[in-house]
């Protein structure tokens, strides 16, 4: 089972993607990670990185299409574990992008899981994490970029994977728990079927 987990900033999707991947042995691809370990690490895609992600902007699709297929490829076997992708896709084009990379290597997204969270409650859990995360994107400024760049280039996603019949609306405000409980009935209940 390969799964999508998808939201708005600060929607819990690093959170509930613990808990997925605990509970179903999944294999965890979050972008975001992948990104800040490269800054950390001062190469040359964390160098690049960081000037989009202080901005509160996207990395290009290009080159975050080519970044995700090779994560892929240099660990083939966490294709058979099933893989829950975190942060990708975030526009159209790297849906595109993935679909096309699955069906090449044989498999496909089984589920998408949507948190929906209401707007101030993700700037109010971004301003708190900013206080611990030391993240350059969890300030006022950026996040309101964030969200802006996520009403206009990720959002239409959700209309993308209904029209594919994968979406799984769930709603992602109050305790992870209850959230969690939520995420788990809407697989269990046939998100693989
Ligand atoms: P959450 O709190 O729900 O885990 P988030 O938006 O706070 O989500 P990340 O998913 O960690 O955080 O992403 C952080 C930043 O990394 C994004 O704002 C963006 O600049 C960059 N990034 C991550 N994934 C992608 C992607 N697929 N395409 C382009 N840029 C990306
Ligand atoms: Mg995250």
């Amino acid at each position: 089972m390969n799964l999508v987990i998808f939201g708005a900033p600060g929607s819990g999707k690093g959170t509930q993607s613990e808990k997925l991947i605990d509970r179903y042995g999944l294999h965890h691809i979050s972008t975001g990670e992948l990104l800040r370990d490269n800054i950390a690490r001062g190469t040359k895609l964390g160098k690049v990185a960081d000037i989009y992600i202080s901005k509160g902007l996207l990395i290009p699709d290009e080159l975050m299409i080519d970044v995700l297929e090779d994560t892929i490829l240099r660990n083939p076997e966490c294709l058979k574990k099933g893989i829950i992708f975190d942060g990708f896709p975030r526009t159209v084009a790297q849906a595109e992008a993935l679909k096309g990379m699955l069906a090449k290597m044989g498999t496909e997204i089984h589920a998408v899981v949507g948190l929906e969270v209401d707007e101030n409650e993700l700037v109010d859990r971004m301003l708190q994490r900013g206080k611990e995360s030391g993240r350059s994107d969890d300030n006022i400024d950026t996040i309101k970029k964030r969200l802006e760049v996520y009403h206009k280039q990720t959002a239409p996603l959700r209309e993308y994977y209904l029209k594919g019949g994968q979406y799984h609306a769930i709603n992602g405000n109050g305790a992870i728990d209850t959230i969690f409980a939520d995420i788990a009935k809407a697989i269990d209940d046939g998100a693989t079927r």
